[in-house]
């Protein structure tokens, strides 16, 4: 029996949902019982108090998390999140994808997640420096270089993997190799911003190369414009793709001959104005973006947005690529795989962000700044290599590319167990 389904739970949590792919992968690999206990659970779950003195005058607690998934592999790696949402059970659930993530690029990484349950939009920058500061004082214990190094996630940036990075100095002396995501001119690698969205392209080309759905000329619908959306679409556009609708939180624009991307990229990315304000296109809502005909679908914004309930019935494409983490439920997947849909999974597809990491922190160890070009060679080395392994293993035993990708990532985690625990 599975630890998840020993669980009485109120609702499915991101947690509960890996473990349960995590099952599926492990049958197909046989598994046994222990040793998915052990890869099922998390490794240590930190959670702490972060009190802040608020500008008002006020004293604030928050609650905080750095949960550590796995580390046979190599360090914990993972992001650090700044929204309400954080609670133990997400962080965990983002905690052990990164595990698989990792293990399916081959980056001598483990998997970890952090957050502060925090509404980071209500926060001035004084305060989001404090909040910053002070969790990483109480975490840090189990952070480090060959410990646990983390990097931002939603609602973080660069600036606060700067602070991290001061904060942990300043008790451990200069240690650049702590977090990644880091401003280039304190360590940070050329390339990382862009490396998600590019990433996810990599994937694309070589699955139209396989599938046929064509790249160049291919109608793609993407939601999100943020980091990966926004940067996804214009090196979408740049080999060829046609980029017909896209949104963001306050509603979407659709154009059937192709959005101006290099103009939307500069109004909505680098001016941070709303997408449905971008004068070239239709404006259109959410709710419309998914039922646009189109031959990639790509969800680059939030969680559990194709589903049963929401729209899986009804999507028209004929791929659907996880930019976002998580984007299709369960039985959201299931709905589309029985109408001969393809799902590209999260794991696979936006690993792109973490390989990058893994350059940074290579760089800083080595004291070595890499050029742009041999970041990007690197990077579309491993997507490659990882897309190869996942596509032979779903032709050889006919699964899903979600349970190839976990089954191969689960074999990987349960081999440095084996070795390093000699269970
Ligand atoms: P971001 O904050 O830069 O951008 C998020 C985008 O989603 C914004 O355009 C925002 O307006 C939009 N959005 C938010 N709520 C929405 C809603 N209700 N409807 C439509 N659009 C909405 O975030 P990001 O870094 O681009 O991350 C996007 C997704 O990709 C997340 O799921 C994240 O976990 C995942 N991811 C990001 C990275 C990375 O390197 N940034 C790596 C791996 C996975």
């Amino acid at each position: 029996m599975s630890v998840t389904t020993t669980v009485e739970r109120k609702h499915l949590t991101s947690a509960f949902i890996v473990n349960n792919q995590v099952d599926t992968a492990a049958d197909l690999v046989g598994l046994d019982p222990a040793m998915r206990i052990l890869l099922q659970t998390p490794f240590r779950t930190v959670a702490v108090q972060v009190p802040v003195r608020m500008d008002d005058g006020r004293l604030e607690v928050f609650r905080g998390y750095r949960i550590q998934h796995n580390g046979a592999r190599g360090p914990c790696k993972g992001g650090v999140r700044f929204h309400p949402e954080a609670n133990e059970e997400e962080v965990l659930g983002l905690a052990t994808t990164m595990t698989w993530k990792t293990a399916l690029l081959d980056i001598p990484f483990g998997g970890a997640k952090g957050g502060v349950q925090v509404d980071a939009r209500n926060l001035s920058y004084r305060e989001l420096e404090a909040v910053t500061r002070q969790f990483t004082r109480r975490i840090a214990i189990v952070l480090g270089p060959y410990r646990d190094i983390p990097a931002p996630d939603m609602n973080t940036n660069a600036q606060v993997m700067a602070w991290m990075l001061d904060e942990y100095s300043s008790k451990s002396g200069y240690t650049p190799g702590v977090v990644t995501g880091k401003p280039v001119s304190l360590g940070g690698s050329l390339g990382r911003e862009e490396a998600t969205g590019r990433g996810v392209m990599y994937v694309m080309q070589d699955y139209a190369n396989d599938s046929g759905i064509p790249m160049k000329g291919g109608r793609v619908v993407i939601q999100g414009f943020g980091n990966v959306g926004a940067n996804l679409a214009r090196l979408l556009h740049e080999v060829g793709a046609r980029v017909i609708a896209v949104s963001d939180v306050d509603g979407g624009i659709r154009n059937e001959e192709g959005l101006d991307i290099p103009a939307l990229f500069s109004h909505a990315y680098l001016q941070r104005k709303p997408v449905a304000e971008f004068d070239k296109g239709e404006a259109i809502s959410n709710t419309d973006l998914w039922s646009t005909p189109c031959d990639w679908l790509i969800p680059a914004a939030l969680g559990s947005v194709i589903s049963r309930e929401k729209n899986a019935a009804s999507v028209n494409c004929k791929v659907v690529v996880e930019a976002a983490n998580s984007p299709v439920t369960p039985v959201g997947e299931k709905i589309l795989e029985d109408r001969g849909i393809t799902v590209l999974p999260d794991m696979l597809v936006n690993a792109g962000g973490v390989v990058v990491s893994y350059f940074e922190w290579t760089q800083n160890l080595q004291q070595h700044p890499w050029t742009l070009e041999h970041v990007n060679r690197g990077l579309h080395s491993r997507m490659q290599t990882a897309y190869r392994s996942v596509r032979q293993l779903v032709e050889a035993r006919r699964v899903s590319w979600r349970t190839a990708a976990l089954a191969i990532a689960l074999e990987r985690v349960a081999e440095a167990e084996r070795l390093r625990g000699g269970w």
